[in-house]
């Protein structure tokens, strides 16, 4: 019997032939609402390797259950404010809580994710030569002084708010992503995302159409904050991810806005979904938390000129796919 060890197999290196087409891909904050969504995007392809990391504050493996035991995929239960260890090809960022209730939650710690977070990832991308994408926010603009909201606006935000964490933790972050692109020629990519909807969108964690959904299903008053006429642009999670998905693939840094340019009031909202779900339903005005943005809408067009992206799912479309997922996980089937 022969004691010499068969030779390794081939291993899937970037540049081998056999695996031209095969990218590793790391998915930080994969176990999220737009994460889960990105990577069913990813793992379709039906070449991609996905690796998320995720420390399951907001996102769930429920989200990726069925990608749990495939071959070309893997989760690891991991902080992103701790120094990681992979060896991949792209990086798509999105770990941070994006839901006010929850990134307020400890502030501290969403700083911490926001700054040594992205500044990990960039150590990383620069170690092993990936290209890094970071999901920055409409947040950036504040409370805007410029509408719609174009990215050569600098936004108008309050340093030291409730809102902060979030708000001025995205600024740092789009700050270490230039520098590490001028000062170590990192690629990276930055998207504006602008409230986004959809499936798997956690049922009470605070955001409008969440809220308004489940409040409708549960024939409980819709809760406008006031005064109501503030205004928010909604865009569908499958929207999204292709902008995302193609802002990573094009040749353009950004920042580029990301979002739905239909834009509504939160009344309006409230009697669209009271139209759509359950016309019963009262409406209800309730006190509104500090700092809240009196209007966004994003100007897009970067987006389509650049990458030919904008978004085709219009609210009245989306809202009812949305209602579906949520009719499920409440357990109220729809009546006949
Ligand atoms: P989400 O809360 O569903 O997902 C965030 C994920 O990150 C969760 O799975 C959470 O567990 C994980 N996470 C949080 N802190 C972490 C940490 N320290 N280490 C590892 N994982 C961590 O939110 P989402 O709506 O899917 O948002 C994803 C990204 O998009 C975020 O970066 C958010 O700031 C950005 N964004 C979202 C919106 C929106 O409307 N949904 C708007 C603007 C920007
Ligand atoms: N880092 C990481 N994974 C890596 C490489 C770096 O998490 O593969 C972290 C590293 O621990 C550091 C951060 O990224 O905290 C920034 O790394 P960089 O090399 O840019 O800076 P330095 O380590 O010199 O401070
Ligand atoms: N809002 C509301 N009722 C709710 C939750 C939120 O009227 O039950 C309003 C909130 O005041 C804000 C808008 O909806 O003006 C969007 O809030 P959300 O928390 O969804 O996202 P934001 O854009 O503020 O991050």
């Amino acid at each position: 019997q022969s004691t010499t060890k068969p030779p390794p197999a081939p291993s899937p290196l970037r540049n081998s032939k056999f695996y031209q087409s095969n990218m590793r891909i790391l998915v930080t904050g994969g176990a999220g609402f737009i994460g889960s969504h990105l990577v069913d995007r990813l793992m379709g392809n039906g070449k991609n390797e996905v690796i998320v990391v995720d420390n399951y504050f907001t996102g769930s493996k429920d989200n990726l259950r069925k990608w749990i035991g495939h071959p070309r995929f893997e989760i690891i239960r991991h902080d992103v404010t701790e120094p990681l260890l992979v060896e991949v090809d792209q990086i798509y960022h999105l770990a941070c809580p994006a839901s006010p209730i929850f990134y307020k939650h400890n502030p501290v710690k969403t700083i911490k994710t926001n700054v040594m977070g992205t500044l990990n990832m960039l150590g990383l991308a620069k170690r092993v030569g990936a290209r890094i994408l970071l999901t920055s926010t409409s947040e950036v603009y504040g409370d805007p002084l410029v509408h719609p909201q174009p990215e050569s606006y600098w936004g108008n935000v309050n340093p030291i708010g409730v809102r902060s964490c979030y708000d001025e933790g995205k600024r740092v972050a789009e700050t270490l992503m230039f520098d590490y692109h001028r000062q170590h020629g990192i690629e990276i990519r930055v998207a504006r995302i602008f409230n986004t909807y959809g499936p798997r969108m956690n049922i009470d964690d605070g955001r409008v159409v969440s809220n308004f959904i489940a409040q409708a299903l549960r024939d409980e008053p819709l809760t406008v904050q006031a005064p109501g006429t503030q205004t928010r642009s909604f865009c569908y999670v499958s929207d999204m991810v292709d902008g995302l998905v193609k802002l990573m693939e094009g040749e353009h840094t950004g920042p580029i806005n990301l979002g739905n340019p239909g834009e509504f009031t939160m009344l309006e909202l409230a009697e669209t979904v009271r139209k759509l779900i359950n016309p019963n339903v009262k409406i209800s005005m309730v006190e509104n938390t500090p700092d809240d943005p009196r209007q966004r809408k994003p100007d897009i067009t970067k987006a389509k000129e650049l990458l030919g992206w904008e978004p085709k799912i219009k609210l009245r479309e989306g809202l009812p796919l949305m209602e579906e997922d949520f009719r499920l996980r409440l357990g109220v089937p729809k009546k006949e």
